[in-house]
């Protein structure tokens, strides 16, 4: 194998989408949902194949809330146990097909998805770690299927063709979850100089997934709509979201006026050391923080900039003659670009 791999990858910011003749006249003709069929569970699903990532800022039941009324999914974050679910359950109600149970592999992690499971129900379980390259992650999959065997299950975080396939047929997971360091609040490319630009990395991963029957999630550096229209386009089935979704009235923290005088709301990532101290208390040793702690425009409410997002979509499929999100890929031509915006003003 070469010890350099030529053949530049791409991320979202290196490419455009180029417009087609299109016979898609208003937006209002387009549809953004879908509906999929899984590999293993029986379960179909028809919804917006957009997910709220399962960071504790992002993946709350606040946001579920709103999200749920555009039939977005949200990845609940590991923090919750099962009383937390239960009063989410008596408060508001939650609907099995909109929320996801997130889990990582370390001791007990099983136990706490049975635990849940006894009292709510839900079709979902995404297994989340940042190395997923890891054989402890396949195996945990395995066990995973064989307990739930009729849920839909998500494993991740990988980049790559053979690990995509790995998880799929060995793990027995539905959908492999794509992205190593294109996150806001990431820090694993700087610590370890490991990583894939998120497009190509996508354009890859679809093609090994849905070579075996199997789904991927883009997860990560969406950063506006036409990048969201641009993982659609290179093959993502669903898109996860967080530092996009933060920021806003339904996300935790408070607003603070930054020296510029504009306003902010802190955001972090899930192993930054911020979130280390707040869910165990303090930094474990052995591994360096590869996320941080930043802060973001505070945005208002979060239904206006779904509402941009779901805009943007529709306007995307309306230039490149896509009916719905489902024939994006097949309706996308990418154009690499050296710039892909005029900046001067900014
Ligand atoms: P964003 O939409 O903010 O660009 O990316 C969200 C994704 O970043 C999450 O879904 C998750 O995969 C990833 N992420 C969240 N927290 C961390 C972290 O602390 N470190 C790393 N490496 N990735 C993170």
């Amino acid at each position: 194998m070469n010890k350099i791999e030529y053949g530049m990858k791409l991320d979202f910011s290196n490419v455009l989408i180029r417009p087609k003749r299109s016979t898609i006249n208003s937006r209002s003709e387009v549809s953004l949902e879908r509906t999929f069929k899984f590999k293993y569970s029986p379960l179909e699903w028809k919804g917006t194949p957009i997910i709220s990532a399962n960071m504790d800022t992002t993946g709350t039941f606040e946001m579920y809330q709103i999200l749920k009324k555009h039939k977005i999914v949200t990845a609940t974050h590991k923090f919750y146990n099962e009383f937390d679910y239960l009063e989410a359950l008596n408060e508001g109600g939650l609907d099995p097909d909109y929320f996801m149970v997130s889990t990582g592999i370390g001791p007990g992690s099983l136990e706490r998805l049975e635990k849940i499971f006894k009292y709510i129900d839900c079709h979902w379980i995404c297994i989340d770690i940042a190395n997923g390259y890891i054989k402890s992650l396949v195996d945990f999959c395995k066990k995973v299927r064989e307990k739930f065997p009729k849920k839909r299950i998500i494993a991740g975080n990988v980049v790559t063709r053979e690990m995509v396939e790995e998880l799929i047929l060995e793990g027995q997971v539905d959908i492999v979850k794509i992205g190593i360091g294109p996150g806001a609040a990431c820090t694993t490319r700087l610590k370890t100089g490991v990583g894939m630009p998120q497009l190509s990395a996508i354009i890859e991963c679809a093609d090994a997934a849905h070579g075996v029957r199997g789904h991927i999630i883009g997860d990560g550096g969406i950063t506006c709509p036409g990048d969201m229209s641009k993982a659609f386009g290179g093959g993502a089935d669903f898109v996860m979201v967080g530092s996009a979704f933060a920021g806003h009235d339904e996300t935790p923290g408070d607003i603070r006026t930054g020296s510029d005088g504009k306003q902010y709301k802190s955001f972090h990532g899930m192993s930054s050391k911020k979130a280390m101290e707040t869910h165990y208390g303090k930094m474990a040793t052995y591994r360096s923080s590869e996320g941080r702690e930043l802060l973001i425009p505070y945005k208002g409410p979060l239904e206006t900039t779904v509402l941009d997002y779901l805009g943007g979509l529709r306007s995307t499929c309306t230039y490149i003659n896509a009916p719905s999100i489902k024939e994006m890929p097949k309706c996308t031509t990418f154009i690499q670009v050296s710039q892909q915006l005029n900046t001067s003003l900014v």
